[in-house]
């Protein structure tokens, strides 16, 4: 067994971890990072970019396939076809590219990248089971970031015909039958994709609607697209089964229903990964399943800090990267705390949905006497000519001062929105700010100042 030491030991190079070990680098710390896997994580390697390429080529074949058929834009191209096997290649070329830009970014910054399984033996000292054999490693400093890992259903336990993101983000056929456990991020994302890419789609929802976390008016343009594109969604549904022909079995409505099914795709939630490696021997503090952290990510045992997905919600890359970057700067002695305002969340669903800050239920269950605006797109010339005028922008503010609590949309392509939504809320702006600033014509973000003059009674467009 070799021995290793160093400053700072990560275990973990998703996007909490590998940010993390980048910075820590920038700083001057003598840092060591660990992962089994390409560094990336979940985000980089099975999660963020291979679910987003995949909708890109989605996207692109359902373009395609319109102008087959007679089109008011007068355009004329022969049907198209697809080949899943190349899609998938040209996806994991992508995820390679970010690989090595990861492990590039890790050598100019003088960051040491160990490959192997990392079991903790206590608090400073971690074993690490790699293809040639085992390295011991001593740290002054350990930052856990381990991730999540998809949730499984009893009834339906991983493997043959029942998948998860990651055997969905690399099926080489597209299925005839997707039958889809779950209508959250993941299962409307990646479900969507496929229904365009020409499988027949189903959904099988718990809650009464799709995407049960999202105020009704964000979620109803979705639903209505779904419904567009022939995806059938069962809401108050449950699975209970795989029947030996491969059909799910579900409880919808009551009635137990055998639904047709090439592929299962289970899609259910996340779970940290907090097993496995040692970590219930360390007895930190928990919370829930989650690793309990303050607000400088640190765990309860002096020394040891946890970011990104072992953390708690939101599980998203963006704030996993945001604690990854604190806690660098922490360990080399920079005053930080998380001092937050906002983490968008953006649902790359068709049409996408944008949330940043309270919505309107919820900033008046904070108890805030408020005001709200919004635009529709229906009104906007930009959605017009890029023929999607289906969704709206709503700002949520206070009555009394007209601060802006929270910036909302459902929109195509409007996931680029949530920068000047984060943007405008972390700066503490106020509904005045957003409707006296030029925004670009002809742009979708003239909705965002519309909804702002909405707040103040004087819209213009509408
Ligand atoms: P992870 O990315 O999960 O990385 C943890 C790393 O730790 C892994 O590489 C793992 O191999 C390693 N590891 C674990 N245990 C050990 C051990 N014992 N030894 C060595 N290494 C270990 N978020 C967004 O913000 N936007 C999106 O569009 C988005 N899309 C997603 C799509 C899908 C299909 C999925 C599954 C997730 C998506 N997410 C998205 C969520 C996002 O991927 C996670 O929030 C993010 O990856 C969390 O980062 P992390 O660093 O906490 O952990
Ligand atoms: P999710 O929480 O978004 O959705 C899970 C859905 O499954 C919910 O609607 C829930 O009601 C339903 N459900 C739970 N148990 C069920 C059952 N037994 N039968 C039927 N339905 C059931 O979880 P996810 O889609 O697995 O995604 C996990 C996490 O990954 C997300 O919460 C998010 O943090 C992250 N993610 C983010 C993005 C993004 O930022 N665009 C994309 C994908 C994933």
């Amino acid at each position: 067994m070799s021995d290793l030491t160093c400053k700072l030991l990560i275990i973990g190079a998703g996007p909490g971890g590998y940010v993390c070990a980048i910075r820590a680098g920038q700083l001057g710390l003598d840092t060591l990072v660990v992962d089994a896997a390409p560094p990336g994580g979940t985000c980089l390697n099975v999660g963020c970019i291979p679910s987003k390429a995949l909708i890109h080529a989605a996207d692109e074949f359902d373009r395609a396939k319109t102008f087959a058929a007679p089109n008011h834009l007068g355009i004329t191209a022969a049907a198209p076809e697809i080949d899943l096997g190349k899609t998938i290649d040209w996806k994991d070329s992508i995820v390679a590219r970010l690989n090595h830009g990861v492990t590039g970014l890790f050598k100019k910054h003088g960051v040491k990248l160990v490959q192997g399984r990392a079991r903790l033996i206590d608090g400073k000292t971690v074993e690490v089971q790699g293809e040639t054999g085992k390295t011991l490693i001593r740290c002054e400093t350990l930052v856990l970031a381990t991730g999540s890992a998809p949730v499984a259903l009893p009834a339906l336990p991983f493997g043959g015909p029942v998948i998860s993101s990651t055997e969905a983000l690399a099926l080489r056929q597209v299925p005839n039958h997707l039958v889809v456990v779950g209508g959250g991020y993941i299962g409307l994302e990646i479900g969507t994709a496929y229904a365009k890419l020409g499988a027949t789609v189903t959904v099988v929802e718990a809650a009464g609607s799709i995407l049960p976390q999202y105020p009704a008016n964000l979620t109803k343009p979705v639903a209505k697209r779904l419904v567009a594109l022939g995806i059938k969604v069962h809401l108050n549904a449950r699975a209970t089964g795989l029947a030996p022909d491969g059909a799910l079995l579900a409880t919808i409505d009551g009635t137990d229903t055998a639904l047709p099914a090439d592929k299962i795709l289970v899609t259910v939630g996340r779970r940290p990964v907090t097993a496995g490696f040692g970590l219930a021997e360390l007895r930190l503090d928990m919370e829930g399943p989650f690793v309990k952290i303050d607000e400088m990510c640190r765990t309860s045992m002096r020394s040891v800090y946890a970011i990104g997905d072992i953390t708690g919600e939101p599980m998203l890359a963006h704030r996993a990267m945001a604690q990854g970057e604190m806690v660098a700067e922490l360990i080399a002695g920079h005053p930080r705390a998380w001092d937050k305002r906002a983490i968008p969340a953006v649902c790359f669903t068709d049409p996408e949905i944008v949330s940043v800050g309270l919505t309107h239920e919820q900033a008046q269950m904070a108890g805030h006497d408020i005001i709200t605006g919004s635009f529709p797109f229906q009104a906007s010339g930009r959605a017009m000519t890029t023929e999607r005028e289906d969704g709206l922008i709503q700002i949520v503010a206070r009555r009394d001062n007209h601060l802006i609590l929270g910036l909302h949309g459902v929109g195509a392509g409007i996931a680029e929105l949530s920068a000047s939504f984060a943007l405008a809320i972390e700066m503490a702006a106020r509904i005045e700010d957003l409707a006296g600033t030029i925004h670009a014509h002809p742009t979708r973000s003239e909705a965002v100042q519309e909804a702002a003059l909405a707040a103040l009674g004087h819209a213009l467009h509408i």
